[in-house]
């Protein structure tokens, strides 16, 4: 596997990591972590964070670790592992042989536990959950000890060694780390250590009751990987005097620096794994993957490629301050690498037919169509041309207004790659008036795309021909909600879904250079967009989902609404 570029644009936490190479902090050495909790597929907001641990990495030439953060057994699963593995290698990146899993540390852990309940420094303690909440205290007010504070070190280690023999019932006991009940930061009024939690674990089963919280393995974990910068996001900002507690108390060898970054936030989604969750539970996704959801598996689903992501991710950067990236950022970058690699082929998506009456009946032509205008390396196919074809709908009207310059009754147009065609007649359904086929003649003198005599169309329309082109089905995807922010206060963020965020189209046809397409090709379908072939696939049905559309149309709706 080839690793993706590094960035070289730099940030306040290169700043940091150039820094402490010039001082000799680490004896010169940088090793990150990505360490995701397996409980859900990652999305674009974990994207952030793996090109930044790895991009670190490999601009410094040091390692980035895999760590699977699982020391909560609700809701972790080998699925999820899975995923991240597959995604973050999806992403370009590569964790060699350092493939990490918290749930490998359980019993150091449970040995520095021990140490620090040796030290006075840890204690069991027999309040229940709301009464270690109500003596927590406030932001403006103390906290208050716990009246098993005091407990002796024996007394703590024999009820902490129950406490793992599975002799107490779930939040009859806790370990808390004894640190200051006063302390103006909250996260360092004696937090709770290690829970009893009697559920099975997926990887170490039912060898475990207790398991230790964020706070006390994830500093842990990190100094017995030797990580040197631990880079999280924002929220963690008050925890790191507790990361910092936890390794001086045990007087570790290694202690990483952690340093915050914002998270990512993007509009017209959510990134919430739990919000995630609850779409594929409600079926409002088809699953992780469904193109529509901000997964990595939905983008690479939609059409996204990993190129685009990561150039997305380094574009938006790094900074210390929250802020919301517009989706149509993020489109922008699919576009921009799409429009590069595509192959551009035709495809019409809502078929309108066209009988072109002095073309000879059974004759075919075969145009050779390029495959990019501005790249001859990306070869040419053939596209069958014939006597009944398939435009689509909306470049005929009837009775057309000014600017519109498309087909008409009387009016000529270009065919891409091929002849002028005008518009002589008009079929209509007797029962609604609908328009359902219509006449032109072509002019055999313009195969070339150009007149003889000079004269000039207004349009070029993409076309293909009925008895060659293969059928298809096309899902228009759209923004997932419709406002851009769809968690707010007081409200269900269900509430703001976009019913129209999909819209299936199953009678498209497609020219037949696709016959042989697999899921993941891309394509930009002239004038419509770009497209991917989809898994649901068949022998039957070749289906594709649009990746994007060719120009950020969302933009010209604001813009419109604003004149
Ligand atoms: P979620 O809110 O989606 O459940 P999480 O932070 O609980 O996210 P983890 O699996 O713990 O998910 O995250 C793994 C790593 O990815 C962490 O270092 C976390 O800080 C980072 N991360 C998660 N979400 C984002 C985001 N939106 N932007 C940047 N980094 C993120
Ligand atoms: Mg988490």
């Amino acid at each position: 596997m080839s690793q993706a570029r590094s960035s070289k644009s730099s940030d306040f936490i290169r700043d940091i990591v150039n820094e402490d190479m010039k001082t000799g902090k680490h004896q010169g050495r940088v090793a990150t972590r990505f360490p995701p909790e397996p409980n859900g597929y990652p999305h674009i907001g974990h994207a952030k964070s793996i090109c930044l641990n790895f991009g670190i990495s490999l601009q410094y030439g040091g390692t980035c670790n895999l760590r699977m953060d699982d020391t909560d057994p609700a809701g972790e699963s080998m699925e999820y592992v899975e995923s991240l593995i597959r995604d973050v290698k999806w992403l370009g990146f590569d964790w060699g042989d350092r493939l990490y899993y918290a749930s490998d540390y359980y019993e150091k852990l449970y040995q520095y536990a021990v140490t620090l309940i040796k030290r006075g420094k840890a204690y069991v303690c027999s309040l229940s959950a709301d009464e270690i909440r109500e003596y927590r205290g406030t932001f403006t007010e103390p906290g208050k000890e716990s009246p098993f504070r005091d407990r002796s070190v024996e007394e703590s280690l024999d009820l902490f060694t129950r406490m793992r023999a599975g002799e107490f019932e779930d939040g009859t006991h806790v370990l808390r780390a004894r640190i200051d009940m006063a302390s103006p930061n909250i996260t360092m009024r004696d937090p709770v250590m290690y829970r009893i939690k009697k559920e099975t674990h997926y990887r170490t089963g039912d060898t475990w009751c207790i398991y230790p919280m964020y706070d006390f393995a994830h500093c842990l974990s990190d100094s017995i990987e030797g990580i040197t910068h631990s880079i999280c996001t924002l929220e963690f900002e008050n925890n790191r005097p507790l990361y910092d507690w936890f390794l001086d108390q045990l007087q570790v060898d290694h202690h990483p620096q952690q340093i915050e970054f914002a998270r990512l936030n993007l509009s017209y989604t959510v990134m919430s794994k739990r919000k995630l969750i609850e779409l594929v539970e409600k079926g409002i996704a088809r699953g992780w993957d469904d193109p529509q959801m901000p997964t990595i598996s939905g983008m690479r689903r939609r059409g996204y490629t990993p190129e685009a992501i990561r150039d997305f991710c380094e574009r938006i950067g790094v900074a210390k301050n929250d802020s919301l990236v517009e989706m149509a950022f993020l489109e922008n970058c699919v576009r921009e690498d799409l429009n590069e690699e595509s192959p551009r082929v035709m495809a019409v998506l809502r078929p309108l037919r066209v009988v072109i009456d002095n073309y000879p009946e059974g004759r075919v032509e075969e145009f050779d169509c390029p495959y990019h205008p501005q790249k001859p390396e990306m070869g040419s196919r053939k596209v069958p041309f014939s006597r009944e074809l398939y435009i689509e709908q909306e470049d005929f009207m009837e009775n057309p207004p000014k600017k519109y310059y498309r087909l008409a009754p009387g009016r000529e147009v270009r065919l891409r790659y091929g002849y002028f065609v005008k518009c002589v007649n008009v079929v209509k359904d007797p029962n609604t008036g609908e328009v359902i086929e219509i006449h032109c003649t072509f002019d055999p003198e313009t195969k070339s795309g150009f007149a003889p005599d000079g004269r000039k169309v207004d349009a070029t329309i993409h076309w293909v021909s009925a008895a060659h082109s293969l059928p298809a089905e096309v899902r228009l995807y759209d923004r997932l909600f419709r406002v851009a922010n769809p968690l707010r206060e007081g409200t269900d963020f269900i509430e703001f879904l976009n019913p129209k965020s999909v819209e299936i189209l199953m009678n498209c046809r497609i020219e037949p250079s696709m016959k042989e397409t697999v899921p993941g090709d891309k394509y930009q379908f002239e004038r419509l967009g770009y497209f991917c072939t989809d898994p649901d696939s068949s022998a039957n049905i070749i289906v594709f989902n649009r990746t994007v559309t060719l120009r950020d149309t969302w933009a010209k709706i604001v813009e419109k609404k604003k004149a």
